[in-house]
């Protein structure tokens, strides 16, 4: 007998379960606040403009073919895809120290990455990753996966609904040498909330002077603040410091390219000799896994990031979605504070950046919301922005109101 009665049967996923619950609701002013996909001012999937125009560019080429795309990617998407997220002109893509390689969308980057790790990286004891307390959930299975037991460092405070950056220092500081510290490069995941600039330079410093390894996940360039480049401080400051590091990068979010699943991931390394090395040995990994990642998102993000009009179109595309999300943290702060005079100090919803907001609702208040007023968060009072929007902010506002009072 194969011995499938032993399987146990596991837990559907949250955010897809509650997605499902959210569909299945006839209530007419439901709001759907759980996954984290842009959605335009009318609650639509948004196909961005500059996405359309590539496509369009693509499939109108007679030259297109399907045949595969070599192991590490499509060349251009690749060299394009570092130059974002590292800058056009560092030293690292310059002295061919840095191994880029086409992934399955941000999960496949930090899957690779972390397989990487576990295959090579020279663990100073425990094969252990420091994940921030939250993070993304995935995080913990991807890393388990590969035989990297998850940990956990202070990030937010729910005092505050903000840094526990003493705390983050702390774990840094208190961490084995050349531990594994995954940082989210901005617009953290589920928080929304990021170290300042010179907070960053300040664990910076920790993390160089302790020889830890910089793990960064950037699933939200563009996302923070509206500016590609800004949004790429803090992978680009430890970059340019010298610290060890792997970025994983995803186009889902910024491009608006979710179910197509393009990605990269970028591993620097201290020598040009050392970065061929790992090369070869990605080459290997990535063989076995999935062959040769997909070729139609790459060749539309290849055909933006690598055309100066198209890349222009881009950048104002992804200050429609950061700006419309602004605007409603602004709108919401404003109808809780002015208009209904909800009890509580509401600055952490204009403070924070990115997709999300953690709202400091607790456990019971999330539920409540979901349960009473239709609108479908996750427990841990995490909503996602983008899914409010000019006609249904006021009713958010409202149920919210009645939650917390
Ligand atoms: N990292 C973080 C922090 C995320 O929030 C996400 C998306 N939810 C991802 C990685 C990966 O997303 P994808 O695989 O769709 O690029």
């Amino acid at each position: 007998a194969e011995n499938w009665d032993k399987v146990p049967l596991a837990p559907p996923d949250s955010i897809f379960q509650l997605t499902a619950a959210y569909k299945a609701d006839t209530f007419p002013q439901k709001i759907n606040l759980g996954v984290g996909a842009y959605r335009d001012d009318d609650g639509k999937p948004w196909v961005l403009p500059v996405v359309k125009k590539a496509t369009d560019r693509l499939f109108s080429d007679p030259n297109l073919d399907h045949e595969y795309l070599p192991i590490t990617g499509l060349p251009e998407f690749v060299s394009a895809a570092a130059k974002l997220i590292l800058g056009a002109d560092a030293p690292a893509i310059r002295e061919g120290r840095v191994v880029s390689v086409q992934t399955i969308s941000g999960t496949g980057a930090n899957h690779l990455g972390a397989l990487f790790l576990s295959r090579y990286y020279q663990f100073n004891g425990e094969r252990q990753v420091f994940l921030s307390d939250p993070t993304w959930v995935n995080h913990f299975a991807i890393f388990r996966n590969v035989g990297i037991e998850p940990r956990t460092y202070a990030y937010y405070d729910p005092q505050t609904i903000g840094l526990d950056f003493a705390g983050f220092v702390r774990a840094l500081e208190r961490a084995p040498s050349r531990s594994v510290f995954l940082l989210h490069a901005c617009a953290h995941n589920p928080t929304g909330v990021d170290p300042t600039e010179e907070q960053w330079a300040q664990l910076a410093e920790v993390v160089q002077r302790k020889g830890h390894y910089a793990f960064f996940d950037s699933a939200y360039q563009g996302f923070g603040s509206g500016d590609l480049e800004r949004d790429a401080r803090a992978v680009r400051y430890f970059a340019g410091r010298g610290v060890p590091m792997v970025v994983c990068q995803s186009f889902a979010k910024n491009a608006g390219l979710y179910g197509e699943r393009v990605g990269a991931l970028h591993l620097i390394s201290a020598t040009r000799e050392k970065a061929e090395r790992v090369r070869s040995q990605m080459s290997v990994l990535q063989r076995s896994e999935i062959s040769n990642p997909p070729g139609y998102g790459a060749r539309v993000m290849a055909l933006i990031m690598n055309d100066a009009g198209l890349f222009g179109e881009w950048k104002r595309d992804i200050e429609t979605m950061a700006g419309r999300i602004i605007e409603m943290r602004k709108e919401l702060y404003r109808l809780l504070t002015e208009e209904l005079k909800t009890p509580g100090d509401w600055q952490h919803i204009v403070q924070q950046i990115g997709m999300f907001s953690f709202t400091g609702l607790n456990t019971e208040q999330s539920k409540a919301l979901v349960e009473k007023a239709h609108v479908y968060m996750t427990s841990n009072g995490r909503i996602s922005m983008a899914g409010l929007n000019s006609k249904n902010i006021k009713y958010f506002a409202a149920s919210l109101d009645a939650a917390v009072r």
